[in-house]
């Protein structure tokens, strides 16, 4: 974790109403029914969008098929087991930032938990002001891990607006195709509509075809297939 903020990138409060953003979408997945919607409250009182899967597999479907900008991970979890499942989404590719909550709380079982891949373990029972300022601390780190990101076997230096290809040459990237690039990649699995990037990567400018035309700066100097059209969409990241 760098600490470094990136200039550009959406940054979420955690006050509903004050944050003009899209809120953070969060997903829970925890199958014991009264603390699943116990949190799904908490969280949407702080102004997040959570969704609640009940199971494992729920889990994993969802954390594949969607963008998520944190997840809340029960460790103890019917047919598909928390850590299994984090694995899972690991393997895959996934790095959305993962707080595993767990009733086993010794150091053996934290170490597994990081080991799978988890950010942050919280035993259970919590307290909800921890549980919130863990959550905005997942949050935090989602913006902050983006200095180094991938397009396939390529590099995207976000602070240093520039990518580098599997086979060492750099294209510098102006801040705005910088931005655009690392919002794509930040979630590799979502399609993103012209309006989600005009209003995370311009700051809401005037016309969506703002959008089209940085897509167009990043395909000619890093070739068609650094982004995808996603017909009747949006766009998504693609791979160099
Ligand atoms: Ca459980």
């Amino acid at each position: 974790m760098t600490g470094r903020s990136c200039p550009g990138l959406p940054t979420w409060g955690h006050t509903a109403g004050v944050n003009e953003l899209p809120s953070a979408a969060v997903l829970v997945v925890e199958d014991d029914a009264d603390l699943g919607r116990m949190l799904v409250r908490l969280l949407t009182g702080a102004g997040y969008a959570p969704t609640l899967a009940p199971d494992g597999q729920q889990g994993l479907h969802l954390g594949l098929t969607r963008g998520w900008d944190a997840m809340v991970i029960d460790r103890g979890l019917p047919a598909v087991e928390g850590l299994d499942l984090l694995r899972a989404l690991r393997r895959r590719g996934i790095r959305t930032p993962v707080l595993v909550l767990s009733a086993r709380g010794t150091p053996a079982e934290r170490v597994q938990g990081l080991d799978a891949g988890a950010e942050d373990y919280l035993a259970k029972p919590f307290d909800v002001e921890e549980l919130l300022a863990r959550v905005r601390a997942l949050l935090r780190r989602h913006l902050d891990s983006a200095p180094s990101l991938m397009l396939g076997s390529a590099r995207l230096d976000v602070e240093a607006r520039v990518v580098v290809d599997a086979a060492g040459r750099e294209t510098a990237l102006s801040e705005r195709e910088s931005t655009l690039l690392a919002t794509l990649a930040t979630r590799p699995e979502q399609v993103f509509t012209r309006r989600d990037l005009l209003t995370r990567v311009f700051d809401d400018a005037d016309s969506e075809s703002v959008v089209d035309t940085y897509v167009h700066y990043c395909r000619r100097k890093l070739g068609r297939g650094v982004i995808r059209t996603v017909h009747g969409l949006g766009y998504r990241c693609g791979e160099l």
